[in-house]
């Protein structure tokens, strides 16, 4: 980045001293244009009045390597040339200057001089006795001038040469300094500070990011520890009822137990196999959710008719438990994936039973309303104590494990929940008491898809 910015910085500096120089060059040129001028003026003006005192015999003592002398007559006719031959050139009387010094008394012209192929600097005066005496001198031309000035150009160039490369070298050095300076892991030390004021911007997008990088890398570590406290977890829910169920059919097939514990054992065999396909479902249905590994399609569903069908299904269990069951509310029409939205409401309800007191009840309302769709399946079973409310949608927790396992749950039940719910962009809210039963309200943002609530 030096090397970058070294490069421009000398190369502006060069750029500037060229276009000066040129600048400088111009001014030059037309000064010495006029310089050059004036003095053929002086020049003609002073041989004028040697010719008219002395005539042809001024000439002979003359000695003008620099100028062209010619002197003609009233006529045009050319008396005398110091550097071609007056017998041969042509009539003068139409020369611009000629003209003009025969009208006027002085006249001057610049012209290319087909006689000396050059370009050249014309003052003609007119003499007393109408006679005209022309002086002309070869124009300095651009080049020429640079090149009379080519020494002193050169020494300039070359000392701008190094002083450039110095100074760009040291701005440069001193701009990047600072910058290769910053701790990065400490942008904002430098905020405010003289040297970093132009940088700040950027420093704080480095501080930004930093702040974000951090934030990803709590996250992605927190994802991994739950992870691998959910596998840790996992191994051990499933071994458990692995091991009881190889137990009792170790027992029952050495052929030590008694004929009449036969058929407990047979149920306690039973009920542990179902509770172990209960926990491989949720099992599959958790990582499913968590690695977003869905084939399921988001549809037009009937949060309703979605309870109907998941009270339906757990009348059975309900009656066993003599608990009664009712559902209120009408038609609520939303944009979901019905396999989810019903394992919402199934593991709700399903729990509103498990943990609830013979002969209670559970009620399940859905009501949709302008901005939302509000599920709320409330108990009168055993309530959650304050310091268990937030806990329960853990993965694995229960709080009271015997309770859940005997009641046949996983402690996956509400984790799915919370996913399902997440993925409807839905909330839940929980308000319970011990004792006194538990209210779940579950509610679905309606903005997202409020043209299917008017279907
Ligand atoms: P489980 O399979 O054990 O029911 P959940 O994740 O569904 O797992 O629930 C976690 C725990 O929350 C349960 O073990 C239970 O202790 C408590 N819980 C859930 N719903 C209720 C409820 N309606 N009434 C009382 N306790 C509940």
């Amino acid at each position: 980045m030096s090397n970058k910015i070294f490069k421009a910085i000398w190369l502006v500096a060069i750029t500037v001293f060229l276009a000066s120089l040129i600048f400088i060059m111009g001014i030059s040129y037309n000064y010495f244009t006029s310089l050059q001028k004036k003095q053929l003026k002086n020049e003609t003006d002073l041989a004028a009045r040697g010719v008219a005192l002395s005539g042809m015999v001024y000439f002979d003592q003359l000695q003008a390597a620099d100028y062209r002398i010619t002197w003609i007559d009233g006529e045009g006719n050319v008396l005398f040339d110091n550097e071609a031959d007056f017998q041969t050139m042509e009539n003068h009387l139409e020369r611009k200057e000629v003209k003009e010094a025969l009208e006027k008394g002085y006249g001057q012209a610049v012209r290319f001089s087909d006689t000396l192929s050059d370009q050249q600097l014309y003052a003609a005066q007119r003499l007393p006795d109408g006679t005209v005496l022309r002086l002309s001198i070869v124009q300095t031309t651009v080049w020429a001038l640079v090149l009379g000035f080519a020494q002193p150009i050169c020494l300039v160039i070359f000392m701008a040469l190094l002083l450039s490369v110095f100074l760009a070298s040291h701005l440069a050095r001193k701009i990047v300094k600072p910058i290769n300076e910053i701790d990065p892991d400490h942008p904002e030390a430098y905020y405010g500070k003289e040297n970093y004021k132009e940088v700040e911007p950027l420093l704080r997008h480095i501080s930004a990011q930093r702040r974000q990088l951090k934030a990803d890398q709590d996250q992605i570590e927190k994802t991994a520890l739950i992870r691998q406290e959910f596998t840790t977890n996992v191994s051990h829910e499933l071994k458990t009822p692995l091991h009881a169920i190889s137990g009792y059919a170790e027992l029952l097939a050495n052929g030590l137990v008694k004929e009449e514990d036969v058929r407990p054992f047979a149920r306690r065999i039973y009920d542990e196999s179902s509770r172990l396909s209960q926990l491989v479902e949720d099992i599959i249905d958790l990582t499913r959710l968590d690695s977003g590994d869905l084939e399921m399609e988001w549809e037009d569903c009937d949060l309703y008719r979605i309870g109907e069908n998941a009270l339906d299904s757990l009348e059975a269990a309900a009656e066993a438990r003599n608990v009664s069951l009712d559902l209120s509310g009408s038609r609520s029409m939303m944009k979901g994936i019905p396999q989810l939205l019903y394992s919402i409401v199934y593991n709700l309800c399903d729990n509103a039973i498990k943990y609830n007191y013979p002969g209670g009840w559970v009620k399940l309302v859905v009501t949709p309303s302008e901005k939302e769709i509000a599920l709320s399946v409330k108990d009168s079973g055993i309530g959650i104590a304050k310091e268990d409310q937030d806990r329960i949608f853990e993965r694995f927790y229960r709080v009271d494990k015997s309770h859940s396992k005997e009641v046949g749950g996983t402690g996956l039940g509400l984790s799915i929940v919370k996913h399902a719910l997440l993925l409807h962009g839905g909330r839940i809210r929980l308000q319970s008491q011990p004792g006194q039963g538990s209210e779940f309200v579950v509610t679905f943002p309606l903005s997202a898809y409020r043209n299917f609530t008017k279907a």
